[in-house]
């Protein structure tokens, strides 16, 4: 099935008839990556409450938050699924802390980019291969460059057809569904976090902030990890 098929076949289905279709058209070789945030809680839910046919995976950076680790653990044990964990190559982690410290991002953008690459990108890229179609849980209005993708789209970094089920949604849609069908969040969401990434790297938000101003608080421009941007200039945006 080409790019064109699958996008044709995905434009005009709503997300979880999409999902359905993914699941039985496409089965195992599409792969749903989830960082815990709530629109990734949302789509884990419809497949492990659909029994989808469908792949579920993140990446832990080493670096996340335990309130994170602890909703991978009751996420699973909920919908009785397996949520795969992808870590970064032991020797980059060695070689980089060794050199360069345990915070090296604080320091310079490109260090940054380089921790960024080293623990997301890396095993993003394992995760992916073999894969027809990436199934990602972004939303238009969580920022400028998300509100330029497609639903369906060719991913240029990755080479790999992008599945965006939930584009369109707005945030209060998101919550009404999570409150409606008691969807496990991380609690962290109560105390200020509404973007939620690695610990050292994610801080609350003030009253009337962006919902990614927490993201890279330390960087004036920096509110993407890399993992959603095909331009080759803003790989760590
Ligand atoms: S978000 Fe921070 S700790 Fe996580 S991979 Fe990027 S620079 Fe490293």
């Amino acid at each position: 099935m080409t790019f064109q098929d699958i996008k044709s076949e995905l434009n005009h289905r709503d997300a979880l008839a999409g999902l359905l279709w993914i699941s039985e058209q496409i089965g195992r070789d599409a792969r749903f990556s989830t960082s815990m945030g709530m629109e990734d809680q949302l789509i884990t839910h419809w497949i492990g409450r659909q029994q989808m046919n469908i792949d579920i995976f993140t990446l832990d950076t080493g670096r996340l938050f335990q309130e994170t680790y602890d909703l991978i653990d009751l996420t699973q044990k909920k919908y009785n699924i397996r949520i795969q964990s992808y870590f970064p190559n032991t020797g980059a982690v060695e070689r980089l802390v060794n050199e360069k410290g345990t915070n090296s991002f604080y320091e310079s953008v490109e260090n940054r980019k380089e921790c960024c690459h080293i623990r997301k990108i890396e095993p993003l890229k394992r995760a992916l291969s073999n894969t027809k179609v990436w199934i990602t849980g972004l939303r238009a209005d969580q920022s400028k460059n998300r509100s330029e993708m497609e639903l369906v789209e060719w991913d240029d970094q990755f080479k790999i057809i992008k599945y965006n089920p939930l584009l369109h949604w707005s945030l209060e849609m998101v919550e009404a569904f999570i409150k409606e069908n008691n969807v496990p969040v991380n609690a962290l969401h109560k105390k200020g976090f509404p973007s939620i990434g690695c610990a050292p790297c994610t801080r609350a938000i003030h009253p009337g902030e962006d919902i990614r101003a927490g993201r890279w608080w330390w960087e004036a421009s920096a509110k993407e990890c890399g993992l959603h941007t095909d331009k080759a200039d803003s790989v760590v945006r």
